[in-house]
């Protein structure tokens, strides 16, 4: 039998003669991107690649989600290791949709192909016949937490339960059977890797103030303002911001999706969306009361009608120490790395965290550019895709080597927050939808 480290070498061979396979395809997915639950062509793309293999896919998971499966010569522990599909909108991307604005401005292009580069460097039989266990592929809809008021209408339609795709695959039992998750994702203004640290949970929310319209210029004092509902709730939150704590690390990011139709009427429907980011549950949930207050308030104020959606968000990420500690040490091998602190976004892999061990390292390679804007652009696709999957093939072979023993140990050790059924309570718990009218006639 080999060792690790000679299984490794070997990997690292057998990736660098197909790599091409997955650079292009990070290539090809980049150059169609399109949004969360709605990556068909990106889904197509995927599943032609995996087929190329000779692989069995399952297909259409959660709408377009997909998943792999290879399996070591003895039984053992299942790695997932994840890949996410969607982009988001940033007009003016270099490499945007011109019709839906979509850009892939996270870099989650790289994530399937990199998620690919460690399935290129596992899926032969002189790697396969040395571990001890499964490693599932799972390319996932839907990370990018947008377009709320469409997919609250999915939602409401029965479509999908969840607006984060993990969190739908997790309910549909895709992650049942899975006993570590990992995932690369791409990060800007940023060398090498980085690893650890960790980030914000949400709750998402759309609403809709409802006034009463009236010519604007003759009547409005027939008229009730919907803009200025929402204007009086916007600055509330901002007379909030100073009693967050900082440690908290609390954000509330509200964009107005509609404010108004015409100028010579008074808006009669505003409708607004937000997160309510904080590193903790508790912290969400208190901040939000807060923010629900600050919405009743702006339609208290000009007697309108507030319709306040709140809807299940993701969870504060968190890494598994001893998980870490393998990745990191292949990292040390080869690269300067990082361990990184508190990340004010947020991702659903923070769910997966909360029922079995992950890690959510970074690679660099983009551009100086801050994520979801329109100068972020991934330029090495050697580190991004290759290297980034190299140094997850790395880990699993030392996570299912040796009877898998080092994987048994980092489950063993490892002592979930959550059971699925009471992840799924505390999600639907989030779940709430308050009209508040203020009107007086
Ligand atoms: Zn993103
Ligand atoms: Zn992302």
């Amino acid at each position: 039998m080999s060792s690790a480290e000679e299984l490794k070498l070997k990997s690292s061979e057998i990736l660098e003669r197909n790599k091409k396979l997955a650079i292009d395809l990070s290539k090809n997915i980049l150059s169609e991107p399109e949004t969360g639950y709605k990556e068909f062509k990106t889904n197509k793309k995927i599943y032609d690649a995996l087929n190329s293999l000779g692989l069995q896919v399952q297909n259409n998971l959660a709408i377009t989600g997909l998943k792999t499966t290879i399996y070591g010569d003895q039984p053992g522990p299942h790695v997932a290791v994840i890949g996410e599909l969607d982009g988001l909108p940033v007009p003016g991307h270099p490499f945007e949709d011109k019709n839906t604005h979509a850009a892939h401005a996270c870099g989650h292009h790289i994530q399937i192909g990199n998620m690919l580069s460690t399935l290129l460097a596992l899926n032969s039989p002189e790697i396969l016949k040395n571990l001890s266990g499964s490693i599932s592929f799972i390319a996932v809809p839907s990370e990018e937490y947008v377009e709320i008021e469409w997919r609250k209408e999915q939602r409401d339609k029965g479509s999908f339960e969840f607006l984060g795709g993990k969190q739908e695959l997790v309910k549909l039992g895709i992650f049942d059977e899975i006993d570590i998750s990992m995932m690369t994702h791409a990060r800007g203004n940023f060398s090498g890797f980085g690893y650890g640290g960790t980030g914000n949970g949400l709750v998402a929310k759309f609403i809709e103030f409802h006034g009463k319209s009236s010519h604007a210029g003759g009547d409005p004092h027939l008229g009730i303002n919907a803009l200025n509902a929402a204007n009086i709730a916007l600055s509330s939150i901002h007379a909030n911001r100073e009693t967050f704590f900082d440690d908290n690390h609390i954000r509330v990011h509200p964009i107005i999706t509609h404010g108004g139709s015409v100028v010579n009427q008074v808006p009669e429907i505003v409708t607004l969306e937000t997160f309510v980011r904080g590193a903790s549950i508790e912290a969400i949930k208190n901040a939000n009361l807060k923010v629900d207050n600050c919405l009743r308030a702006g339609a208290m104020a000009v007697g309108a009608e507030v319709e306040i959606n709140t809807l299940p968000g993701y969870f504060p990420l968190f890494h598994d120490s001893n998980l870490q500690e393998i990745y990191k040490q292949n990292l040390s091998n080869k690269y300067e790395s990082q361990e990184l602190s508190h990340g004010g976004g947020s991702t659903d892999m923070g769910d997966l965290a909360h029922l079995m061990p992950v890690i959510h390292p970074y690679v660099g390679g983009a551009t100086d550019a801050s994520a979801h804007t329109a100068g972020f652009i991934v330029e090495d696709y050697e580190l991004a895709v290759v290297e980034a999957g190299k140094m997850m093939a790395y880990t699993i072979i030392d996570l299912l080597f040796d009877g898998a023993s080092k994987a048994k140990e980092v489950i063993s050790k490892h002592n979930p927050k959550l059971t699925k059924s009471e992840y799924l309570k505390v999600m639907r718990e989030f779940s709430n939808v308050e009209v508040a009218n203020y009107n007086i006639g």
